[in-house]
């Protein structure tokens, strides 16, 4: 069974949800409780932020290598990764146009090394 990649982030919620809440029932108890929970937040709190970052880097980087690929659904392709995630971004490496990726000899941007066309400058290769 699959799981949804919104369930996950729900679920990393949840977490922080309830970090903060033991924070507030430790409220009024010794201070070294106190840092060690807000300690735990923190952490929590910078997971939450690595998963955020690195889904941007991964949504940008398959925007780049559909366009290098010359797809025009590069948006589309965002999307799928977007919602499925780590399964997206397999289905994303199964489906596009396999082969090396070299740099266009007139704009300097990634293209197919198979390609005819640059997809960034139309320039012949
Ligand atoms: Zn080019």
């Amino acid at each position: 069974m699959r799981i949804p990649y919104l369930l996950r982030a729900g679920s990393l919620c949840a977490l922080a949800a309830a970090g903060a809440a033991s924070c507030l029932a430790q409220q009024g108890e010794d201070a070294a409780g106190t840092a060690g929970c807000f300690a735990c937040g923190g952490f929590v709190f910078f997971f939450i932020a690595a998963v955020v970052a690195l889904n941007v880097a991964i949504l940008i980087w398959v925007a780049r290598d559909a366009k290098a690929r010359g797809m025009d659904n590069a948006v589309l392709w965002m999307l799928v990764v977007f919602f499925l995630g780590i399964i997206g971004l397999v289905i994303y490496l199964l489906a596009r146009p396999q082969g090396n990726t070299i740099p266009c000899p007139n704009c300097g941007n990634k293209k197919l090394q198979a390609s005819v066309k640059c997809p960034h400058c139309g320039a012949g290769s």
